[in-house]
């Protein structure tokens, strides 16, 4: 398969497109290495991963060069995903150790209560973070001893392709097989990993419609589902306008709002909402749009033509519905420049994940924000100086999580991630994503 880049629209790699029979192959061959993964030791896999993460440290640069050139990521921002990429591996070796269980008594038996490897796992990961979302699937995967068969985004692959070599060197030099790069198609290599028996779990990362087809195939498998949504933001009457304003800003066009956490519409107090509008307009245009190799950037393409195409005539259709640009709207094949839109609630752009850098901003009443319904359900942010404010939105809203006084962008590696209702099932975080990947098999012992 031809790989391009996305600023430049011009070639720059190939990888293997594999066939369906050639996935089966491979989970064969995994489906073989299944005892051997599970029963290596921990200081090995320790090992293993610590090794994984020092080796990605030393090629730092480079891999954020071909983030950049190949995901379209700008270059400080991607060096700041390969530095979390190096963080999640050095937390999955530390979670090696810290793999718990409990014991349980009665007065004949004694129950000890232990976590298994639940097998071989599906990864499937999306294109907006290839290295550190791929990082938070393998990790924990090789930190409980199960073996990987991963989809990367053809999207942005070569980033995995690197990383893939990293990863099967690090086994190699402890005698193991536990992880297999299947590059090409999600209709192929993806629905293989799916629908095959031998496959015990699938992690999925990506958009909400294919993770509804994946969750109605799947049969007898765990399935996690980190999927996609519209985030809101809630600026409240006694906000900080500044501190809100500069979060907002980094989480509206971070990364040109491809982020599943970019926030999705702002939701703003009547009574600041001018003094808030005006300030936040102003510090967008400061946004430098451009190469994603040039230091200056703040703000790349999209990821594809198409892409952008698709948000021009959502943009359009907003502005059909009454909409009014405040800032922006210019598309220029890939590069979709910052844009602010003033709507009102029931706005498409307000039920839409744009995965742009395209954001709506309503204003409303503080009681009308708390009577608002969301279909997904993934992060939240409220800004607001009043604990109680904070705490009854925070109690309030049906979301994986709520940030108060940062945006909805906000992630931290360790935590608890992950979505409800269309945004998902089950949780990612380092720890968590070990217990998904495991089970608890309760070994009776009779006194
Ligand atoms: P996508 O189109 O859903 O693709 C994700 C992955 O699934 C790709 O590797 C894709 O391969 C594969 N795939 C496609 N069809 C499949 C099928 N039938 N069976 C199995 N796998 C299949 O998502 P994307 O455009 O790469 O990423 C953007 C989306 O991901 C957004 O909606 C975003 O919100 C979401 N996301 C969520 C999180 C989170 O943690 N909640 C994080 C990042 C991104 P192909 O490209 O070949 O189709």
């Amino acid at each position: 398969m031809d790989i391009y880049n996305p600023y430049t629209l011009k070639k720059i790699g190939e990888i293997r497109e594999f066939s369906r029979e050639e996935v089966r192959e491979a989970v064969d061959k995994a489906y073989e290495n299944k005892e051997k993964m599970k029963n290596l030791s921990v200081s090995k896999r320790y090992n293993i991963l610590l090794r994984i993460a020092n080796e990605i440290k030393k090629r730092k640069e480079e891999f954020a060069k071909l983030l950049a050139i190949d995901a379209g990521k700008p270059i400080r921002q991607a060096r700041v995903e390969v530095d979390r990429a190096i963080k999640t591996f050095r937390l999955s070796a530390f979670y090696t150790k810290e793999l718990r269980g409990e014991v349980l008594e009665d007065d004949e038996k004694l129950i000890i209560a232990k976590r298994e490897p639940i097998g071989l796992v599906g990864a499937i990961t999306p294109y907006n973070f290839p290295l550190n979302l791929s990082a938070h699937k393998i990790g924990p995967a090789l930190a409980v001893g199960n073996v990987v068969l991963h989809h990367p985004s053809p999207k942005a692959p070569l980033v995995c392709v690197e990383l893939a070599k990293i990863i099967e060197e690090s086994l190699k030099k402890y005698g193991v097989e536990g992880y297999y790069l299947l590059t090409g198609y999600g209709d192929v290599v993806g629905d293989e990993l799916v629908v095959n028996d031998k496959v015990n779990m699938i992690s999925f990362t990506g958009s909400t419609k294919v993770g509804e087809q994946i969750i109605k195939k799947a049969g007898f498998k765990k399935v996690t589902l980190e999927l996609g949504g519209v985030n809101p933001n809630f600026v409240l009457s006694d906000a900080d306008i500044d501190r809100a304003v500069e979060r907002l800003v980094k989480g509206s066009f971070l990364y040109a709002g491809q982020v599943c956490i970019s926030v999705g519409v702002i939701y703003v107090d009547e009574s600041i909402y001018d003094k808030f509008i005006k300030k936040f307009v102003e510090r967008v245009k400061t946004l430098k749009v451009g190469d994603p190799l040039k230091e200056e950037t703040d703000v790349g393409p999209v990821i594809s033509l198409e892409h952008a195409n698709w948000v021009k005539e959502l943009i359009n259709k907003a502005l059909e519905e009454g909409g009014n640009i405040l800032v922006g709207g210019k598309v220029e094949k890939t590069l979709v420049y910052p844009t602010v839109i003033e709507v009102d609630k029931d706005n498409i752009l307000c039920k839409t994940e744009t995965f742009a850098p395209v954001v709506p901003v309503v204003k409303l009443s503080e009681e009308e924000m708390l009577e608002l319904n969301f279909e997904f359900g993934l992060h939240s942010g409220v800004f607001t100086r009043d604990i109680n404010k904070a705490l009854s939105f925070a109690q309030k809203l049906e979301f994986g999580g709520v940030v108060i006084n940062d945006s909805s962008l906000y992630r931290n590696d360790s935590m608890p991630f992950g979505g409800v209702k269309k945004s998902g099932l089950g949780r990612e975080g380092v720890r968590y994503s070990i217990e998904e990947m495991s089970y608890i098999k309760s070994i009776v012992i009779s006194k």
